[in-house]
């Protein structure tokens, strides 16, 4: 089928390169041209294992094109996927400018009966307002029906997620448009579920703070662990046993970052809100949250009183391992505490330096090397669980350090493990190590 996408961010561009390699015909469209311009060279603006081999692939196949002009980008395209950002406002809610706006270039420019397909994240009613949009701005005499299509993609396994998603869902108030979109992913042998267009607005509202709440949840114990003496990790591993609980998402740490939950939980908030709704439990997570992000800062200020002075390096910078993305990381409101405190602060990521140095304060000092960062601190703060984050710091921490004090905030050693080693180990929701 002739596809375009509207936004070739991390949803758009996985999806675009995904769909093009079960062989659509695939046109990226994005306003910023120089995205626009790295992909025609082959390049990807984001960091996605396995994203730029396959993009190759498919450019080469001449089925895989991108381009920053609408006329060029949307003419001839049966299914128009929306899937620019939706940040959050100032009130909390979604923004819901770069969509509408998306939906009048979309009705401006089609020439022939469309399916457009809202894969952005949207507050539940808004593929109506879509809807009414296009109707009032179309310039062809063209039907066009309407899908609401969330998505489910974890970054940093967002091509892998795609072709083996663990469902697709598809709402739509149009039978045919529905069977066509289940039809168009059909190479994927993924289950379809085909819902009201109001549900599936709701699905992924309701999957993020599921989620979001998992996550909390876990924090919470581990922090109520840690004052009798628990521990979070096999807590964690029992209750996940019990399949009405489920095993994943119970990984204690310093909180949930990202491009999602944050900014989908309250929105959901707002939502609630504005259907006369207080929703106490998820704004309880948010709450969770947002202290858990402190907790190593927290512990380092109990261990050594003022941290004037001191040298500490943050591993890992972006919000989760195998992605460059730095939205709500929590290495943004570590290194500002830090700062404040006048601690100076070394920032180390494998792949997020370069977006690092866009959002977090300035002061901190970058280094490309784990080692140098480990050298030349006095504290060291695992924030992020990257491979080689694991693998390295136990090790470097003790090699490099007279007295090492380690602290952890994605529980990345077992106690036993750390036993071995000469270290001080502070971790999330377990005693510490001395
Ligand atoms: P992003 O910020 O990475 O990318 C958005 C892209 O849209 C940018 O490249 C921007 O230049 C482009 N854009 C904005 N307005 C445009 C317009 N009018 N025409 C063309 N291009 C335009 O965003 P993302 O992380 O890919 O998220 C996109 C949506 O998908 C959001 O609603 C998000 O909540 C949702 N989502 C994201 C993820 C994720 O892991 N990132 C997962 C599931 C759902």
């Amino acid at each position: 089928m002739k596809v375009s996408i509207i936004g070739t961010g991390y949803v758009g561009l996985v999806t675009g390169v995904c769909l093009s390699d079960i062989g659509h015909d695939v046109t990226c469209l994005d306003i910023n041209p120089n995205k626009i311009n790295l992909l025609k060279h082959g390049k990807s603006p984001i960091y996605e294992p396995g994203l730029e081999e396959l993009m190759a692939y498919n450019i080469k196949k001449n089925r895989l094109n991108f381009t920053t002009s609408h006329s060029e980008g949307l003419r001839d395209a049966e299914v128009v996927y929306i899937a620019v950002g939706t940040p959050q406002a100032e009130d909390g809610s979604a923004d819901l400018s770069y969509v509408m706006q998306a939906a009048k270039d979309i009705a401006c420019h089609i020439s022939r009966d469309t399916i457009i397909v809202t894969k952005s994240t949207v507050p539940i009613g808004t593929n109506y307002k879509i809807k009414q949009v296009v109707l009032e701005h179309l310039q062809e005499d063209v039907t066009v029906d309407f899908v609401s299509n969330p998505e489910f993609l974890r970054e940093g396994s967002a091509v892998e997620d795609t072709f083996n998603g663990e469902r697709i869902v598809i709402g739509s108030e149009n039978e045919e448009a529905a069977d066509k979109m289940e039809a168009l992913y059909e190479p994927f042998r993924i289950p379809v579920l085909k819902t009201s267009i109001l549900s599936a607005e709701m699905i992924k509202y309701a999957a993020n703070a599921f989620l979001a709440t998992k996550i909390s949840f876990i924090n919470e114990i581990a922090n109520i662990a840690e004052k009798v003496g628990a521990d979070v990790e096999e807590v964690a591993y029992g209750i996940g046993k019990d399949g009405r609980i489920g095993d994943k998402f119970l990984q204690a740490g310093i909180g949930y970052g990202g491009s999602c939950f944050p900014k989908d939980t309250h929105a959901l908030v707002k939502i609630s809100e504005e259907s006369n709704h207080d929703f106490h439990l998820l704004k309880s997570v948010i709450k969770i949250n947002e202290s858990q992000k402190s907790v190593l800062y927290q512990k380092a200020k109990k261990r050594f009183g003022s941290l004037a002075g001191k040298r500490v390096a943050l591993l890992g910078l972006a919000f989760k391992p195998e992605t460059d993305d730095m939205r709500e990381a929590a290495s943004i409101t570590l290194s500002e505490k830090l700062l404040n405190d006048q601690a100076e602060v070394i920032g180390y990521d494998p792949i997020a330096i370069e977006n690092a140095k866009k959002v977090l304060p300035e002061g901190v000092i970058y280094t490309d090397k784990i080692e140098d960062a480990v050298k030349q601190a006095d504290i060291v703060f695992i924030l992020t669980d990257w491979k080689e984050v694991i693998e390295k710091t136990l090790v470097l921490t003790c090699l490099f350090h007279e007295q090492p004090v380690l602290f952890d905030g994605r529980n990345c050693y077992s106690l036993e493990e750390v036993q071995k080693f000469n270290i001080e180990y502070h971790s999330v929701g377990r005693e510490a190590v001395r």
